[in-house]
């Protein structure tokens, strides 16, 4: 079968590899439909890192079908459609019982798809702790709409469930890319008072008011005074950092009301300083950290509902056989793309 493989800093290919077959009783192997290339995939290719594994096939956003399941598997069965999560996970460890997913600590616990262990940009996918990794996608709700539940919708999700966001509060989200927007679909469950959405993108800025006029939407530059503009209390109630930069790192805490809850969803490429004596009687509470991704049978329930729905970002879609071009047209950010849909079948 096709596999795009990490080999190394620099290099992927699609290779030929043999179809996945079952290892543990828990496991399942899965026909993937259609799968997705994220950030961490770029991250993958340029060697940044270190945990992934070469030979790896990548790729860990991906909805199919389920081919085969260990004797172990109760809850999933072949013929299901399915959506994969990022994170495999046990169910029984510590973290895993308190619904810390992702601080699993079987060795296949955490984000090893499409890292440690082969990924889903292939034909066939082998996924350990088939129990908790798949969650079957309601009737009705296509490959496309399921398509992000596993990775970033799992994150937003993640990331509003954790910012304690009340009927009357302004949520702030720094960063309206991929994860944003995500992000942005979750919060606006919680019916807060007012949300808005920052970005230097004029094109992820536009998205969001074609799909949610209601939302305020707003660059970088002078977003403490717009914030103060917008609220009541000196800032925003709730801040969700998803921009990953050092300014928006900054602009989080600087946009938050005194006693906010500043969530910090973004991935930097280096560590970033919190300038305490500034902050000093600012009173915040910080959260920080990866997707929990715990959640993905309640939001494909949600999308089944037609009350999430991220199919917007699905710019570009493309064969397995093109995922060279795929891959360029993403890290590029050429032609206005913010997602592919890659079909893993051609
Ligand atoms: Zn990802
Ligand atoms: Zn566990």
């Amino acid at each position: 079968m096709r596999a795009y493989t990490y080999y190394g800093s620099g290099d992927l290919r699609l290779a030929d590899k043999p179809r996945p077959e079952i290892k543990e009783p828990g496991d399942a192997i899965v026909r993937v439909t259609l799968a997705s290339i994220c950030t961490s995939d770029l991250h993958i290719k340029h060697g940044s890192v270190p945990r992934a594994v070469p030979g790896v096939t990548i790729g860990h956003e991906m909805v199919g079908v389920v081919e085969a399941v260990g004797s172990g598997v109760a809850k999933v069965k072949p013929g299901e459609r399915v959506a994969v999560n990022v994170e495999t996970y046990c169910g029984e460890c510590f973290f895993c019982k308190n619904g810390w997913v992702n601080n699993c600590t079987d060795p296949d616990g955490g984000w090893a798809l499409g890292c440690r262990i082969d990924g889903g940009l292939a034909e066939y996918v082998r996924v350990p702790h088939a129990d908790t990794g798949l969650s079957v996608i309601p009737e009705g709700v296509t490959d496309e709409q399921a398509l992000f539940t596993g990775d970033i919708l799992a994150t937003g999700y993640w990331a509003a469930k954790i910012s304690e966001i009340g009927p009357g509060d302004t949520v702030l989200i720094i960063g309206g890319g991929p994860t944003g927007y995500c992000t942005l679909e979750c919060v606006l469950l919680k019916k807060p008072a007012r949300v808005i959405v920052c970005d230097r993108h004029p094109e992820r800025l536009e998205l969001v008011r074609a799909h949610h006029p209601e939302v305020l939407t707003t660059g970088p530059e002078g977003l403490r005074e717009y914030t103060l503009a917008h609220t009541e209390h000196g800032g925003a109630d709730r801040v969700i950092e998803c921009g990953g930069s050092d300014e928006s790192f900054q602009l989080a805490w600087q946009c938050a009301r005194p006693n906010a809850i500043v969530t910090v969803v973004a991935l930097y490429d280096r560590a970033q300083s919190l300038p305490l004596p500034d902050m000093y009687g600012k009173n915040l509470t910080f959260k920080t950290g990866g997707v929990d991704g715990c959640d993905c049978g309640e939001i494909l329930r949600l999308i089944a509902a037609g009350k999430i729905d991220t199919t917007p970002l699905i710019t570009h879609r493309y064969p397995l056989s093109n995922i060279e071009r795929a891959f360029e047209v993403f890290e590029h950010r050429r032609d206005g793309v913010i997602k592919t849909a890659v079909d893993c079948a051609r």
